[in-house]
């Protein structure tokens, strides 16, 4: 039988009822699902933005199948803005089913962390009651923390600078086995700027022209408040450029006047640096739940990411053998145990 995904309170005691209505139908089946024991199994991958998670995900889910991927990017849980977010896409996916990504409608209210935890929570008890293994993926560590503890109190941010990592707790509510995919700063920096340009080339720019022009945006100009979809990195800094040229007025890139190439390029330069403060932000935080005491297995992609921004195309098998072999090996040996 079909339920919508829209998780009713009456499927299961643990399914309770959140504000969040999903866009779309449950592509499997829900039957309830029994509450989970502490024991359930849960791989993580853990790492920056642009370290090759998605890719790393697919990789792994292929490999032990069957398998099923849950979104933790507090950006990729909305429907909409799928490149400026880099959601992976479907022709990447390999077939394999993904829950909280690009399902829940951004009617300018926040999904918390604390939404999160219980929308995480219950795709991974509908995982593990198809007696398949769910596999966290994401950079939000905020995310990735309510969902995994034990205790969650909403009103403490463990991450905030303010409390150190005694704050932060390492008593889990699953048997987690945790990839850390990093990569030596410099490098990330460099390969995040050249991804930028690679998004735009991909179609950023129009997508981001498509949002500014939506009747959301036209009625409600309202980028500073900055909730949810809005504070996504493209956003914000595109806001000056679409008030000066509004979107139904693309001319050609090429007969742009000298201002214009101006206020875009400061958009991009300020995508560029914004995005090296998030990715430098995450690995922080990732450094105190680390401190803390969570069991994080780190495979350093320095080598492939140097090789792959000097053009070797060799970097592929490098990356293969320093990062997706390891971690084959250290999740078969977990979920072996
Ligand atoms: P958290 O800190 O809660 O773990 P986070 O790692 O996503 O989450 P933040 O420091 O909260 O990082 O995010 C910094 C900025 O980057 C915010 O404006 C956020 O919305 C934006 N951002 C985060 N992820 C993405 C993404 N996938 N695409 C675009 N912008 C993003």
């Amino acid at each position: 039988q079909h339920y919508s995904s829209f998780y009713s309170p009456f499927l299961h005691p643990k399914r309770r009822r959140s504000r969040w209505r999903k866009t779309v139908m449950a592509s499997t089946s829900h039957t309830p699902a029994p509450a989970h024991s502490k024991k359930d199994k849960l791989v993580v991958i853990m790492g920056a933005t642009g370290t090759g998670k998605s890719g790393l995900s697919i990789d792994l889910a292929t490999r032990f199948f069957p398998s099923e991927i849950i979104n933790s990017d507090k950006m990729q849980v909305y429907k909409g803005l799928d490149i400026t977010t880099n959601k992976i896409p479907s022709h990447k996916r390999h077939n394999v089913p993904h829950h909280l990504l690009g399902e829940f409608v951004p009617d300018d209210v926040e999904f918390t962390p604390d939404d999160f935890r219980l929308q995480a929570d219950n795709a991974i008890s509908d995982i593990i009651s198809r007696k398949k293994t769910p596999l966290l993926v994401g950079g939000s560590n905020s995310f990735i923390y309510s969902l995994l503890v034990q205790e969650y109190d909403p009103g403490l941010n463990v991450f905030d600078d303010r409390f150190d990592s005694d704050s932060v707790s390492s008593s889990l509510r699953y048997n987690c086995c945790f990839l850390w995919v990093d990569s030596s700063l410099q490098l990330l920096y460099d390969y995040l700027n050249k991804r930028v340009d690679d998004m735009l080339e991909s179609g950023m720019f129009e997508e981001l022209a498509e949002f500014f022009d939506s009747d959301r945006m036209r009625n409600n100009n309202s980028v500073s408040l900055g909730v949810g979809l809005l504070k996504a990195i493209g956003v914000p800094e595109f806001e000056r450029y679409f008030k000066m040229y509004p979107p139904a007025s693309v001319e050609v890139k090429g007969e742009w006047d000298p201002v214009r190439r101006g206020v875009y390029q400061e958009a991009v330069r300020e995508i560029k640096e914004n995005t090296r403060r998030l990715a430098k932000r995450q690995i922080d935080k990732i450094l105190k739940l680390e401190r803390a005491g969570w069991d994080l297995r780190r495979l350093d992609a320095t080598t492939a990411f140097r090789m792959l921004m000097n053009g070797d195309q060799e970097w592929r098998c490098v990356w293969e053998r320093q990062v997706v072999e390891p971690s084959v090996k250290i999740v078969k040996r977990f979920l072996d145990e």
